[in-house]
């Protein structure tokens, strides 16, 4: 997710470290590639332009630290930037003070909104709602077909025109599916739409007729991510001609520049609500600009590795490990193989991937790391005196060789694994001082 953008940050940042004392000419220089890498990764141009201006005077002015250098002091104002144009806090679903809340999800055709419609369904059931959803697109052929399987996936109730009547008139299913919900005692009705290929006159007048038939309390703008800026004029479009209260990020797990995302906010003035990253019901969550800031900029997601972790590990490994992160602790193969063991619980290792610290270094080496992997290392390790586990650099040839026979893999594969956790322990170390950053504390804009 946004890799090309991360790695041209990073780069300008590197170029910074060991600058004692940054000049306007430096300050120019960095502002200027850093607008080049947004303008790279598709940002609209007059979100570049206040992002440049703003990162200038910022840099220039008296906001000087005497704690940072110019490196990390430039990392800090760039992220409360990215912060800020991504939605400052966190915004969360507004509810109806009466039930039903109505939340409608227009955009164009693919933009992912049924599949929406399916993740947000289950999500709110997981909150304890009680949700329908509703087939408003009889427009595109499967489109009720499809939300009805997702439907059930979900475990949530579908209303949708009866069968063989596809060519029923969505505004009055949307109507009559408030009264049903209000009868079967749902509390939150989410209303699917037909979007079109293009934005036109047709479809918009056919949503906005939708909302004034369902009065919404959220109106969502479902954009791909993958298109970048061209989001901007499909957003306009929404904003004028339906008006929308949200945005939800789809297939925020393509290779998506970063254009859409950074833009949006902008463009709209609304904040964007979730961020959906694959095809299935789970690949979706609560959008947080300041995680996806930190993410940008290759700090790595620590804090929904931390809250995904909640599941995976006990309270006190949780405490442990953010001891370790945060203290400065030592960081040990036991702990190495703590966190593989979760990781491991935690699902399918491409999800988290994004989320792991330090991830642009190491991305390609994690990459490959499958199952088989993960159980020589657990076994390699299993095969270590706890002395060995604390403090690895008492494992000389002899012990090398005791540990290979102990696990049944080669020297080299030992050799591997420490050099792996030499490299983990690096990064632990970087993440530590990353976190000590004040730009970590809640953005002001
Ligand atoms: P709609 O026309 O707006 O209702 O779009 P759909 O929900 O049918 O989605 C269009 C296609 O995009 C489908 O093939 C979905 O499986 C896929 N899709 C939706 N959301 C995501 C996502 O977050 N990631 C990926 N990779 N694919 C998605």
């Amino acid at each position: 997710m946004f890799d090309t953008l991360s790695d041209r940050l990073n780069g300008i940042f590197t170029k910074l470290r060991g600058k004692g004392r940054l000049s306007d000419a430096d300050i120019d220089a960095t502002a200027r590639e850093i607008r080049l890498a947004l303008l790279e990764a598709d940002v609209a141009l007059p979100v570049v332009r206040a992002f440049i201006a703003s990162i200038k005077e910022r840099a220039r002015g008296a906001e000087v630290h005497q704690a940072l250098n110019p490196a990390q002091q430039v990392i800090k104002i760039v992220h409360e930037e990215l912060v800020g144009v991504l939605g400052g806090e966190t915004r969360r679903l507004q509810f109806a003070k009466q039930p039903p809340t109505v939340i409608m999800l227009a955009g164009l055709q693919g933009s992912g909104k049924t599949t929406l419609a399916g993740k947000l369904a289950r999500w709110l059931k997981g909150q304890g709602h009680q949700p329908l959803l509703v087939a408003a697109d009889l427009q595109r052929p499967n489109a009720v077909n499809q939300l009805q399987v997702l439907g059930q996936r979900a475990g949530v109730e579908v209303y949708a025109p009866e069968p063989g009547n596809g060519v029923g008139d969505p505004v009055r299913v949307a109507s009559d599916s408030i009264e049903h919900a209000r009868r079967s005692m749902r509390d939150i009705v989410i209303v699917d739409t037909a979007g079109r290929l293009g934005i036109d006159a047709e479809m918009m007048g056919q949503a906005a007729a939708i909302r004034d038939a369902v009065t919404p309390d959220e109106t969502i703008f479902v954009v791909d991510a993958m298109v970048g800026q061209d989001a901007v004029a499909t957003a306009e479009a929404f904003r004028d001609g339906v008006g929308i209260t949200g945005v939800v990020l789809s297939k925020l797990d393509g290779d998506a520049r970063g254009g859409a995302a950074l833009s949006v906010r902008h463009v709209t003035g609304q904040a964007i609500l979730f961020a959906s990253t694959g095809e299935k019901l789970e690949d979706f969550d609560v959008f947080h600009p300041d995680r996806m800031a930190s993410r940008i900029l290759g700090m790595g997601d620590v804090l929904t590795l931390i809250e995904q972790a909640e599941q995976a590990f006990d309270e006190d490994q949780k405490q442990r490990m953010a001891a370790k992160v945060t203290g400065g602790e030592a960081f040990t193969l036991e702990d190495f193989l703590e966190q593989m063991t979760a990781l491991r619980r935690m699902g399918p290792i491409a999800n988290i991937l994004g989320m792991v610290p330090g991830m642009n270094q190491v991305k390609d080496q994690l990459a490959e790391l499958d199952d088989s992997h993960f159980d020589r290392i657990t076994a390699i390790i299993r095969s270590m005196t706890p002395g060995e586990r604390v403090n690895p650099k008492v494992i000389n040839g002899s012990r090398r060789a005791r540990i290979a026979r102990g696990s049944g893999v080669t020297v080299m594969d030992v050799n591997q694994l420490l050099n792996r956790f030499a490299e983990a322990q690096k990064m632990m170390k970087q993440m530590g001082g990353m976190m000590g950053l004040p730009g970590r504390r809640k953005a002001t804009k």
